[in-house]
């Protein structure tokens, strides 16, 4: 019956589906310590550590409809990979679902907002404990610390707001003064409570389509270690939870990234599922049934 291969619960047909599940098996952007490739697998071993039934909701995601396609194919380059990853996400909005993309680098995420129709109005909540907002690193423009720049280029400068931010070159934050992005810092967050944050994030983003990256490193090492580039003083797994819980009635596709199962014991991997599955709960819940 568990098939430990795919994300579980994901029993529904492609046709019947509402949430499709992509791994995308890539970390050859990482610029600390590599990882993430493993992510995918690891996020989907986890997730079958969870009851179906969630207590807080009384929804039972065995009556979800979940398919998962499985991971994405090979690549040599990140532009490679963002051009497969593109072809295989731009199919699901069409055909009305909403993609959970499992990573991979973040470099695997601007691929997944680029793929959204254009013309339709889109905004991100992109979490995270950098700014990514280099225009070009190492000379890849196509660089994991890009990939908060390339999504703002695709929805517009004011249609993205980063949330937990607390690691930043000098010429990112010249480049965000100059260019007008929007971040809430992790001591902001602190200071102001994650309820509030949100609140004040969703008031500047148009309201009707929200995709949520999230980069497992916008979590506090203590909760989330197993990670690229893990930065101290972060977000609570309860505070990306409430994200998740409040923008999950309008999202369209959610993404999570940097997930690296070598450097822990399966803790933010198990985080990592969990939180997926929060969001198929919040937004089965909101929806109804397809
Ligand atoms: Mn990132
Ligand atoms: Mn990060």
């Amino acid at each position: 019956m568990e098939r430990p291969g795919l994300f579980a619960d994901a029993h529904a047909s492609y046709a019947d589906s509402r949430y499709v599940v992509l791994g995308v098996p890539f970390d050859r952007t990482t610029s600390f310590r590599p990882g993430a490739r493993f992510g995918p697998d690891s996020i989907r071993q986890h997730s079958w550590n969870f009851e179906t039934f969630d207590l807080e909701t009384g929804v039972d995601l065995a009556d979800v409809p979940i398919h998962d396609l499985g991971n994405a194919g090979e690549f040599g380059s990140a532009e490679e990979m963002v051009r497969s990853v593109r072809e295989e996400v731009a199919p699901l909005y069409a055909d009305g679902k909403i993609p959970i993309t499992l990573g991979g680098d973040h470099a695997c995420a601007p691929p997944c907002v680029e793929a959204f129709p254009a013309g339709r109005p889109l905004s991100v909540v992109y979490l995270d404990a950098h700014l990514d907002f280099r225009d070009s690193y190492l000379g890849d423009a196509r660089s994991h610390a890009c990939s908060a720049r390339r999504i703002a280029e695709r929805v517009g400068m004011e249609n993205i707001v980063v949330i937990g931010v607390r690691s930043a070159s000098k010429e990112e934050i010249e480049a965000h003064r100059k260019l007008g992005l929007t971040y809430i810092s992790a001591h902001e967050v602190s200071r102001e409570g994650i309820d509030s944050t949100v609140r004040r994030a969703l008031e500047r983003l148009r309201p009707e389509s929200i995709y949520v990256s999230l980069d497992i490193d916008v979590v506090d090492p203590a909760y989330a270690g197993g990670t690229g580039t893990p930065e101290p003083f972060g977000l609570t797994s309860r505070d990306i939870k409430q994200v998740i819980d409040t923008v999950a009635p309008r999202l369209v596709g959610l993404d999570i990234m940097e997930v690296s199962p070598p450097y822990d014991q399966g803790n933010t991997s198990a985080l990592a599922a969990r939180l997926a599955r929060e969001a198929i709960v919040r937004s089965h819940l909101a929806r109804g049934q397809p």
